[in-house]
């Protein structure tokens, strides 16, 4: 069995892990979006593929392995339609920036129609495996994939965490730990840990209603995909929703993420979220949601363009942005923290608005990570999505604890026996 990386191994992004056995099954097949979009380093022939969420670092060039392939794609129908809307947005963004997304809207239509939706623990016959996905408790359809051999060669199940995580969120009650002998896991918060949700929600909320009192807005950049619908069900639970704006895609993902409620628990509040909240569809609403004070979702997470930018600029004195999660180098988000300005077409802006970062992180912590080793109870691990430092750190301790564990670099293949 023969593990080969084409992204997402030594780094955060471009996920793309391709097993070689009787058949060749891909495991994700991303973008990194970053200063550059980066891409896959090569586009195998494979005889399926399976994604594990929408999220673009992990679908986002899936449409790219449809020019001579013509094979499967497995995936929960969330994870389809999120990542449909991701791809779409990201061809948009590449045509009008004058970049090479390298595939085009006949490649993303063949994914569409290819791809197979799967439930939670339904196995599903391929070749001499069975394919199973489990809940990963990182965003709506965010699946674990396990792998299993069952015929030919010695049974063996391989297990994919994609990015997951253990803790509840308002709408993931935490991943399922999968038994695996091959176990391939996220890395991204090795050796840290996120503070207590509870109490950060708590932080959080206090801080949009003592905004609100002030007479300002509290300004809200969020990801499309997972923390809009996140916050949006917080702000329900305290009441905030009949003064709160929803716009960009942010509108869009909620949409799929409620109308596919068995992929996440708190369905029903989502919904009466939705109802509460008033949609920013033009111009006009735009201009309201700033005449008093009220809270604002939109994207893009990191203030790299969306409507976000239209409020920012336009903020009163008593409002305040507050971030919801990771701020990557590079982007508007990163810099606002540092020094207090955002980069729009080439020229410097300063915003005097207060700003506060919240770690509503969907991914595991670093207990959550080693727990999850430990109860899958493989024989190899592959440690990847982390940098070097973190990756390689994650190996070496559970080398020490008697694993066999790799923390393969880009470009690296890993021979596993048997
Ligand atoms: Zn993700
Ligand atoms: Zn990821």
């Amino acid at each position: 069995m023969r593990f080969s990386f084409f992204g997402g191994a030594q780094e955060v992004g471009r996920s793309s892990i391709l097993l070689s056995d009787d058949r060749k099954i891909m495991l994700d097949f991303g973008i990194k979006v970053d200063h550059k979009t980066e891409f896959p380093t090569a586009i195998p022939s494979i005889d399926a593929a399976v994604i594990s969420h929408a999220h673009l670092d992990h679908s986002g060039f899936a449409p790219a392995l449809y020019n001579e392939n013509s094979c499967p794609t497995f995936g929960t129908k969330p994870t389809l339609e999120l990542s449909m809307l991701l791809i779409e947005d990201a061809m948009k963004i590449a045509k009008n920036e004058h970049s090479n997304i390298h595939y085009h809207k006949r490649q993303a239509n063949i994914y569409n129609t290819k791809f197979v939706p799967l439930n939670f623990k339904q196995p599903m016959p391929f070749g001499n495996y069975d394919i199973e996905l489990y809940d990963a408790g990182h965003i709506c359809g965010s699946a674990v994939t396990l792998i299993e051999r069952k015929k030919g060669k010695e049974n063996k199940r391989v297990v994919y965490t994609g990015d997951f995580k253990l803790g509840k969120q308002f709408l993931h009650s935490g991943a399922d730990i999968v038994k695996s002998d091959v176990l391939i896991i996220e890395s991204t918060y090795e050796s840290r840990e996120h503070p207590d949700r509870h109490k950060l929600e708590e932080k959080f909320i206090d801080d949009i209603k003592a905004t609100l009192d002030n007479g300002g807005t509290a300004l809200i950049p969020v990801f499309a995909v997972g923390r809009s619908q996140e916050i949006l069900a917080m702000l329900y639970k305290h009441r905030l929703t009949p003064i709160s704006y929803v716009d960009g895609m942010a509108r869009a993902a909620t949409t799929i993420v409620s109308k596919n409620s068995k992929f996440i628990k708190n369905g029903d509040i989502l919904s009466k979220a939705i109802m509460e909240t008033v949609w920013v569809d033009d111009y006009h609403v735009r201009k309201e949601a700033l005449e008093e004070p009220s809270v604002i979702l939109t994207t893009a997470g990191m203030l790299n363009g969306g409507p976000v930018l239209n409020y920012i600029t336009k903020l009163n004195k008593y409002s305040k942005i507050l971030l919801t999660g990771y701020q990557a180098e590079g982007t508007n988000g990163r810099q606002i923290l540092e020094n207090g300005h955002i980069t729009v077409k080439n020229s410097k802006i300063k915003i005097n608005n207060e700003v506060e970062q919240y770690d509503f992180s969907a991914h595991a912590s670093d207990s959550d990570l080693y727990e999850y080793v430990r109860s899958s109870a493989p024989n190899h691990v592959i440690c990847v999505h982390g940098d070097r430092e973190h990756t390689m750190h994650f190996a070496e301790t559970l080398n020490g604890e008697g694993f066999d564990a790799y923390a393969p670099a880009v470009g690296d293949t890993i021979e596993i026996p048997g």
